[in-house]
């Protein structure tokens, strides 16, 4: 499952396919909206450039912490410090909350501004190493990858990240994008298919009597200047990939 911190760090985005598409996401407006979104923080967006300079060198901090624990280290005092120092950026209220599962005090962030939300982030951080183990992060084995995640597998196994749910949700990220490259996969597809049919048809067409007559039978009812219906058009298809051509 994906955490605030996690989700932040892995703004710095890797192409599992290894199509060298990798981009750091961070700057992004869209990138930032979502995650402001996501996970109910306030801050201006778009970060203005000192901000943006101050998330991406907070985001590389923590990606090198995460990978130290990942390997195994622990969390040094430098390490702790430079948490409370990012923590202390922030400010939070306590708000007793009745939810389905009883009652549950919260910490509510008082600020509006990006260091609002690296606090919080170093925090979700904090509550990691705390709440669970430092050896349980994960940098995905994927080399093109690279994606950091928590391993909450009982077996503490878990090498790869689940790409699966990655593609979903990039795929989704951007709704309008998605859509435009799904038609022009439909007009691609569309093509092939046209291609494939005229080719046959002239194929047909050019034919000699006899190698015709053997490809009527097995297409069954067919003649030269039929208009082919769905399923004569599949039986043609299917003999010529099936059949003796
Ligand atoms: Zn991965």
């Amino acid at each position: 499952m994906d955490r605030l911190w996690t989700d932040f760090v892995n703004s710095d985005y890797h192409d599992w396919r290894g199509r060298d598409r990798s981009e750091d996401k961070l700057g992004k407006t869209e990138w930032q909206q979502g995650f402001i979104k996501q996970w109910q923080l306030n801050a201006s967006v778009p970060a203005s450039p000192e901000e943006e300079g101050a998330l991406r060198s907070f985001r590389n901090e923590l990606q090198a912490l995460a990978t130290r624990l990942s390997e195994g280290n622990p969390l040094s005092s430098k390490d702790q410090e430079w948490l409370n120092a990012k923590m202390e950026e922030g400010q939070v209220i306590r708000r007793l909350n009745a939810g389905d599962e009883g009652l549950k005090l919260s910490l509510i962030p008082v600020g509006t501004q990006w260091q609002q939300v690296m606090a919080e982030v170093a925090a979700d951080f904090a509550i990691t190493v705390v709440e669970g183990d430092g050896r349980r992060i994960r940098i995905c084995d994927n080399a093109d990858c690279r994606w950091i995640f928590y391993d909450d597998t009982r077996s503490r196994t878990q090498k790869y990240c689940d790409d699966n749910r990655k593609i979903l949700q990039r795929k989704y990220a951007n709704p309008e994008i998605a859509c435009f490259q799904q038609l022009l996969y439909n007009i691609y597809v569309l093509k092939i298919i046209q291609l494939v049919v005229q080719s046959i048809q002239s194929e047909i067409n050019t034919r000699d009597s006899s190698v015709y007559l053997t490809k009527k039978t097995m297409i069954g009812d067919v003649s030269y200047g039929d208009k082919l219906s769905t399923e004569k058009w599949l039986c043609i298809i299917y003999g010529f990939v099936g059949g003796s051509v």
